[in-house]
């Protein structure tokens, strides 16, 4: 036995010195027939890791070497011989063989029998005929060299090879391995495969636990049809094998000691896995079904898009379940329950990632059809987004909502696009719960042992249409009618198990009842449930709960901190040679730490990070170009120019700093910022900031701020700190570039359920980001930042505006002016204000303030009253913006701004407009045009 095996055996404690000659025996007998050894033995040796890109599986202690040898022998064969080249006619024929192996390993999941219903129609597959590697049925039995196949046999006849083959590749499992390029990873399908010709023999117990299984999973569907005959439900019928396949997957992943998975999914079959795999007190969802409210505040949901949370017991200890909520939109809680993983991963300090586990719930049109899962996909292995590999489920209905395959993708199978991350897939047929136990194990297994993506495509069948108010029949009448026919898997397996004798059918009775019995009592019916569960698995939220926007905190920070900050944000190492442009901006930060430069928006957002850090706050920045900043603002990541290598200054604040993640994404809006959203609602206590790359980019994540980030506290009562900082202003760059669409975040603002901030000074930016994490109140931080008032001379802040401010909801006039004299007050939003003012200066304009209004949602009434209030005189009211009029705060707005105008009780007082005609499109193309119209706007704002 290879020396890392036994090792880990000597740690596990499955090996003591009494015992060590009877498991090496029995590991030997593994190796020749996994089946031989008994079950729980067997899950024990197929956990064992990979040493040294060998499998441990792979080869008896006796005859390992002798193995290696043949093995290594075949390889070089079939490399460089080809059969012209072989002398005699049965080498030629080996080789054959050996062709014959690989095109089944190719190409077997054509031909197994996945569906369920037997409708499927694959066409025939020339490679898997023996006639194809030229052999014949003459050559049956003749004895071929099999050690190549891990059958356990060095020689065996063709006949044999065939059969092996068949069973393994081409029954109720279909697998998909050939295209993943690492070959550690094929050879261990292979090996795990064909060792047990995809049927491992399993107990008695372990046959009626899948029993079990299957009639919870039928029972509460039959149960809730009964109750609520045509109620929506989204049944799990037809599919119901996915219970014994989670309750699996959670199972051995608390045997690998994982402490927490993270479930996503839609709708179908929610209701089940909740109350069956959960544990949702059936009482709670029976209420939900008479339409009884869930939470006490807030919109609610419906009863299958509910989250849930619950501990359960495993072999190895307590596990936290979390079951992520979910909107209708499908395939979108993919990368937001990947963020909430990483974010679990994090908090463990979980660098192996090895201690949470995200499963992934996916029907097989969504699959096939939307665009986020490839953008999930592509997260998988990048440093940002990685979470150590997901399980995917596909719960294939073999059709959309009434949609047929042929016209819901141009792909063989649904599951095709997960090939672009090399993931391996599992088909296989839902009406076989043996197979699809096998299939769960080694997905399981895969995903602990090389950390990556992993589809399981459970093909099973709708019994009751896309719900159970539907008539399937108007669109698939062939398929339901050979539905209605055919017997559930429950009843199919049950009539298994009482022809093999593992069940008598008064106990198959029994167990139905059992069920029932559960659930008119209420009870709980997963017995695994943890009633007190370890509260140390997850996050406390108490501390976040039930605060006003309104409260203040205190965001300044002492002189001598922020100074000693800012000159540790400005040592580079030696050997870290700076790029020309990016030393001189760390040169004139160094003035400015020095206070013989004013502070430009980079450092000082930059010193809201190195503040937040230093008071114990993780952050996280993602985006496209964050490290850099898309307008070179931030240079948090500074790359050196000798070697490749990067050094980011704000990783190197104190000796136990807490974590600063700061990384460019890939060119995703959608699942990124669904990836930050999912990471905000699982980590109170750090800074999440997504960045756009320019404002206007983040509508192609319109379905996370819509389903999500401005609804998601008022549907399911979670709570999300994420900031999305959106690059806005109209500088001549052309319809797209100028808008990150403001009106969209306006409109959507109701309960304060968003913030929406427009700041346009380095001080007030430094003291917004701090408040987001300083005031416990956990809210979404819209903000709308500059791209030309980064650099913008006015646009700058002291030292002392960061250690004494805060954060200003309204900024007043520039200067103060003799109150009396005012006669209009101009209000605007952003960068707008630096062109108002340059004209209030260069006319020297006396009797007109330019008030900014910093924050547009909550709107600041009280800030924006008092200081209208200060000015008696007042005959014009305008509000001035660069956008067009249908776009912008204009329209969302102005109810709030003409509330505070009757503040002054001065009827003759009304609000005026100066800014862009409406338009179809954000901005113009031509600067000519634009020059033009904002020069006309900054005039009017005066004239008016
Ligand atoms: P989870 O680990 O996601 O299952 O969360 C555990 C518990 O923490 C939940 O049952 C909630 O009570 C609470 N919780 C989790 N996330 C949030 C959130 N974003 N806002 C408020 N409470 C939360």
């Amino acid at each position: 036995m290879q020396e890392g095996v036994m090792q880990r055996m000597w740690q596990t404690g499955h090996i003591s010195g009494g015992n060590a000659a009877y498991v090496e025996e029995l590991y030997e007998t593994y190796i020749q027939d996994p089946n031989a050894v008994p079950e729980e033995w067997r899950n024990y040796f197929e956990k064992l890791p990979t040493v040294s890109g060998i499998s441990t599986q792979d080869v008896p202690h006796s005859t390992i070497r002798e193995h290696f040898l043949l093995l290594g022998k075949n390889r070089a064969k079939s490399k460089i011989l080809t059969p012209a080249s072989l002398s005699t006619e049965h080498e030629k024929k080996q080789v054959q063989v050996i062709e014959l192996i690989e095109a089944y390993r190719l190409r077997g999941h054509q031909n197994a029998k996945l569906d369920p219903l037997g409708l499927q129609q694959r066409p025939a597959v020339l490679d898997l005929t023996i006639e194809h590697h030229g052999l014949s049925k003459a050559d049956m039995d003749t004895l071929f060299r099999s050690t190549s196949l891990n059958i356990g046999q060095e020689e065996a006849p063709l006949s044999t090879i065939v059969e092996a083959l068949q069973q393994t590749y081409c029954s109720s499992v279909g697998a998909e391995f050939m295209h993943i390029v690492n070959s550690d990873e094929r050879h261990w399908f292979q090996q795990r495969l064909e060792s047990m010709r995809s049927h491992p023999e399993y107990s008695a117990e372990t046959k009626l636990h899948i029993l079990e299984r299957l009639t919870a999973a039928e029972g509460l569907e039959k149960y809730l049809g009964t109750k609520y005959p045509g109620t929506k439900r989204f049944g799990l019928e037809g599919g119901e094998s996915l219970v014994p396949m989670v309750d699996e997957i959670i199972q051995r992943a608390g045997a690998y000691e994982v402490k927490e998975l993270v479930i996503g999914m839609a709708h179908r079959g929610r209701l089940n896995l909740l109350v069956n795999i959960l544990g949702k007190n059936p009482a709670d969802l029976f209420s939900e079904f008479e339409g009884k409210r869930v939470f006490d505040k807030g919109s609610g949901d419906v009863k299958y898009h509910q989250g849930f949370s619950s501990n359960v017991m495993t072999p190895g200890g307590e596990v936290h379940l979390a079951m992520a909520f979910n909107p209708s939109h499908l395939e979108i809680v993919a990368p937001v329950v990947q963020g909430s993983v990483r974010a679990r991963q994090d908090r463990r300090k979980d660098s192996k990632q090895e201690l949470v586990l995200p499963i992934t719930l996916h029907g097989d049109a969504a699959f096939a059809g939307q665009g986020v899962v490839m953008e999930t996909l592509q997260l998988s292995q990048t440093r940002a987004y990685k979470t150590g590999g997901t399980i995917h489920i596909i719960i294939n209905n073999q059709v959309g909502f009434t949609t047929s395959p042929e016209d819901a993708r141009s792909t063989e199978y649904c599951t095709d696009i997960a090939k672009m991350v090399q993931a391996p897939i599992l088909h296989v047929n839902g009406d076989d719960p043996e197979a699809v136990l096998f299939v769960t194990r080694l997905a399981l297994d895969y995903r602990m042992q090389f950390k990556k993506d992993v589809v399981i495509d459970l093909v099973c069948y709708r019994r009751r249409g896309h719900n159970e108010a539907d008539e399937p029949g108007a669109t698939q009448p062939q398929m339901y009618d050979v539905i209605k026919k055919h017997g559930t898997t429950r009843t199919l397996y049950a009539e298994k198990l009482v022809q093999e004798g593992a069940l008598t059918p008064e106990d198959d009775k029994q167990l139905v009842e059992d069920y029932r019995q559960a659930l008119d009592n209420g009870q709980h019916v997963v017995k695994s449930l943890v009633k007190e569960p370890n509260r140390e698995l997850f996050v406390d939220w108490a501390p976040y709960l039930a605060h006003e926007w309104t409260a203040r905190h205190d965001t300044s920070v002492c002189l001598q901190t922020l100074q000693e900050l800012a000159h540790k944000l400005c040592e580079i190492p030696e050997g870290i040679v700076l790029q020309r442009q990016v030393g001189k901006i760390i040169d004139d930060r160094r003035k400015m730490a020095a206070g013989a430069l004013a502070i430009n928006w980079g450092f000082a957002e930059t010193m809201a990070y190195a503040t937040l850090l230093m008071e114990g706050h993780p952050v996280r920045i993602t985006g496209q170009d964050v490290g850099r900043g898309t307008f070179s603002h931030r240079h948090a990541v500074l790359h050196s120019q000798k070697e490749d290598e990067i050094y980011i200054p704000l990783c190197h604040l104190a000796e136990n700093q807490p974590r600063i993640d700061i990384y460019d994404s890939i060119l995703s809006e959608e699942a990124v910022l669904a990836f930050e959203y999912g990471y905000a609602t699982t980590t109170p206590n750090a800074l999440v900031v997504w960045e756009a790359q320019f404002g206007d980019f983040a509508n192609g994540a319109q379905v996370v701020i819509d389903q999500f980030i401005t609804s998601g506290e008022h549907k399911w009562g979670r709570l999300c700190g994420l900031t999305m900082l959106l690059p806005h202003g109209y500088e001549g760059q052309g319809p797209e570039h100028s808008s990150a669409r403001l009106e969209r975040f306006l409109q959507l603002c109701a309960e304060h359920n968003i913030q929406v901030c427009t700041p346009t000074t380095p001080a007030q930016v430094f003291h917004m980001l701090r408040r987001q994490m300083l005031r416990p109140l956990r809210k979404p931080l819209i903000a709308l930042t500059p791209k030309s008032l980064l650099r913008h001379k006015q646009a700058t802040s002291s030292l002392e505006d960061l250690a004494e401010g805060s954060f200003q909801t309204v900024l007043p006039n520039h200067q103060e002016v003799p109150a009396e004299q005012v006669k209009r007050f101009i209000m605007c939003s952003g960068k707008v204000y630096y062109d108002l003012l340059e004209k209030q200066l260069a006319d020297d304009i006396q009797d007109a303030v330019v008030v900014r209004i910093e924050q547009l949602y909550p709107f600041p009434h009280e800030d924006l009253s008092s200081i209208f209030l200060q000015y008696p005189n007042l005959e014009k009211v305008v509000w001035c913006q660069e956008e067009p009029m249908n776009q912008g705060a204009w329209y969302s707005s102005q109810h709030h701004m003409r509330r505070v105008i009757a503040d002054h009780n001065n009827p003759s007082l009304y609000l005026e407009y100066a800014g862009r005609e409406a338009s179809a499109a954000p901005a113009s193309g031509y600067m000519s045009t634009h020059v033009e119209e904002q020069q006309r706007l900054v005039d009017t704002a005066f004239t008016v």
